[in-house]
C-alpha cells in the first residue's frame, strides 16, 4: 500500500480546517510541502502541544510526504515565538538528519490561513479562489501529519487531540475518541461558570453554540481542535446574534468609508481583488439592483472573501460587519448565477508585511485578554461510555455505513465506507456495540473491560 492508499484507508481528513480528504490532496506532485503549525487563531493550544510532544513522529511523516510529493522544500511554518516547539522540532530534525526547514512567522492573525502562509513561505500568491497547488504547494496541518504517521503504522483515525480554554479551571489538552460528547470535554476541563455558551474552534472563525440543545448534541469530530467556554453574555455571542437586517441598517447609516476594512484585509494584502469598503458603500442600493452586470461590478469582490473576520472584529472603527455583508452577497451572487472572474496571477501588495493584524491587539478587541497567554501543559485521556460517530466529518459526500445496529465493533474497525468521489472512511472510535444507526452517524456503547 502506498502513502496515498494508506492515508485513504485510515480516513484522514484535514485536522485543522474544514476536513478536506487528505488522500485527494496528496494525489499530486508539488515543489513545496508546507506544514501548518501556526495555530491560526488565538487561544488554541493543540498544534503547539503536538509539536512539543510528537516532534519525532511529525518529522518522520513530513519527510515521507515530501518524498511522496517529490517536493524540493519541506517546511514547517509556525510562529517565531513558539520557542519550545521550535526547539523540539529542530532537535528531531537534527537527530533524524531530515531535510525539513523551520519557517518562523510573526504573531499575527491569520498567520495560519493557508494562502497567507504560502505567500509568507514562498512569496507566491495563490490565485483568487484557488488552491496552494496552483502555485506548486501542498499545505497540511500538523495534526494531519501525526495522523499520517499513524496511518503508515496501520492505525486508522479514531482519536482527537483538542484544547479546552476560556472559563475553565486551567487550559487543558484532551485526547478523546472521535464522537465524544462536547459536554464531556467541557466537564473534564472543570468549567468555572454554571451557564456557558461555546465556540468550537477559534474565536474568529469557530462555530458558535449558544442553544442548550445544540451544545448537548455536539460531538467531537476529526476537525475539532479547540473548545472555548465563555459566559452566555460575552461580546462574541452578542455580535454573532446580530441579524442581517440590523447589519444592513447599520452599514447604511454608519459606514464612513475610511477603507480600514480593505487596507487590513488579508486577501487584499496578497493581491486579490477585494475591497470590502466598496461593497459596504454600495449596499444601500443592492435590493433594487436588477442588472447582473451592474451587480457584478458593485459586489463581485465579495466572492474573494475568506470569512477571516479581520474587517469586522478588528479593522472597522464603527463596529460594522463587512464579513457578514460579504457572506450575504456571496449567497446573492450564487442565486443570481453570477460568475465572478478570477485573477490567476495576483501579486502581493508591497506593504503586505506592514499591515498584519497583531494577535495581542486582536485578542483585546475580542474581549479575551484574560484568557490569552495561558497555556495547556497537561493532557487528559477521556474514555466515554458512548460515542456518536458522524458519517460526515469532512468536505464531500457522507460515508456509507457498513455496520448495523447490534453489531459488535473493535476500535479502528471500518464503520462507514468512503462514498464514490470526494469522501472519507469513518472508523469505530471505541470497541463496543452499535446501539443505533441514523443517517447522520452511529452511536456505539463501549464494551466494559
Ligand atoms: S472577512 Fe473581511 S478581512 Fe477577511 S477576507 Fe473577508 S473582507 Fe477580507
Ligand atoms: S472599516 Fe468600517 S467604516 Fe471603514 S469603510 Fe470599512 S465598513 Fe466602512
Amino acid at each position: 500500500m502506498n502513502l496515498t492508499e494508506a492515508v485513504k484507508a485510515a480516513g484522514i481528513v484535514g485536522a485543522g480546517g474544514a476536513g478536506f480528504p487528505t488522500h485527494v490532496k496528496l494525489n499530486a506532485k508539488a515543489e513545496c510541502f508546507v506544514v501548518n503549525a501556526a495555530e491560526c487563531e488565538p487561544l488554541i493550544e493543540t498544534d503547539k502541544y503536538l509539536c512539543r510532544t510528537y516532534a519525532d513522529e511529525i518529522i518522520a511523516a513530513v519527510a515521507a510526504v515530501a518524498t511522496h510529493l517529490g517536493a524540493e522544500r519541506a517546511v514547517i511554518a509556525l510562529k517565531g515565538k513558539y520557542r519550545a516547539e521550535i526547539a523540539a522540532l529542530s532537535d528531531a530534525i537534527g537527530r533524524m538528519g531530515a531535510q525539513v526547514e523551520i519557517f518562523e512567522m510573526g504573531t499575527f492573525y491569520p498567520a495560519g490561513d493557508e494562502q497567507t502562509m504560502v505567500q509568507q513561505v514562498t512569496g507566491r500568491s495563490v490565485p483568487e479562489r484557488g488552491l496552494p497547488l496552483d502555485v506548486g504547494c501542498v499545505v497540511d496541518n500538523v495534526g494531519t501529519l501525526l495522523n499520517i504517521f499513524d496511518a503508515l503504522q496501520g492505525k486508522n483515525v479514531t482519536d482527537k487531540f483538542l484544547s479546552v480554554v476560556g472559563e475553565v479551571k486551567a487550559p487543558i489538552m484532551l485526547h478523546v475518541p472521535v464522537g465524544t460528547a462536547i459536554t464531556e470535554c467541557v466537564a473534564a476541563a472543570e468549567p468555572t461558570i454554571g451557564a456557558y455558551s461555546l465556540i468550537l474552534g477559534g474565536p474568529m472563525m469557530g462555530k458558535v453554540l449558544e442553544d442548550q440543545a445544540a451544545i448537548e448534541a455536539a460531538v467531537v469530530t476529526k476537525t475539532t481542535g479547540n473548545i472555548i467556554v465563555l459566559p452566555k453574555d460575552h461580546y462574541l455571542f452578542r455580535r454573532a446574534a446580530l441579524p442581517m437586517a440590523a447589519i444592513r441598517h447599520q452599514t447604511r447609516s454608519a459606514c464612513i468609508q475610511c477603507r480600514m476594512c480593505t487596507d487590513l484585509c488579508p486577501r487584499y494584502l496578497i493581491g486579490h481583488q477585494i475591497r470590502p469598503n466598496l461593497v459596504m458603500r454600495n449596499l444601500w442600493r443592492e435590493e433594487g439592483m436588477e442588472d447582473n452586470e451592474e451587480y457584478l461590478r458593485a459586489f463581485g469582490d465579495a466572492a474573494n472573501c475568506c470569512d477571516c473576520g479581520v474587517c469586522e472584529m478588528f479593522a472597522c472603527p464603527m463596529g460594522l460587519s463587512p464579513r457578514k455583508v460579504n457572506q450575504y452577497i456571496k449567497g446573492q451572487l450564487r442565486s443570481r448565477g453570477i460568475q465572478v472572474p478570477r485573477n490567476m496571477e495576483p501579486q502581493a501588495r508591497e506593504f503586505v508585511d506592514q499591515r498584519h493584524t497583531p494577535t495581542d491587539r486582536l485578542v483585546a478587541r475580542l474581549g479575551l485578554s484574560q484568557y490569552y497567554g495561558l497555556h495547556a501543559h497537561t493532557c487528559k485521556e477521556l474514555h466515554p461510555e458512548t460515542v456518536f460517530v458522524a458519517f460526515s466529518q469532512h468536505i464531500g459526500k457522507p460515508a456509507i455505513p457498513v455496520k448495523a445496529a447490534g453489531d459488535h465493533v473493535e476500535k479502528g474497525e471500518l464503520l462507514a465506507q468512503a462514498a464514490e468521489g470526494l469522501s472519507a472512511n469513518i472508523h469505530a472510535s471505541i470497541a463496543g456495540v452499535v446501539e443505533e444507526i441514523t443517517e447522520k452517524g452511529a452511536r456505539i456503547r463501549g464494551r466494559k473491560e
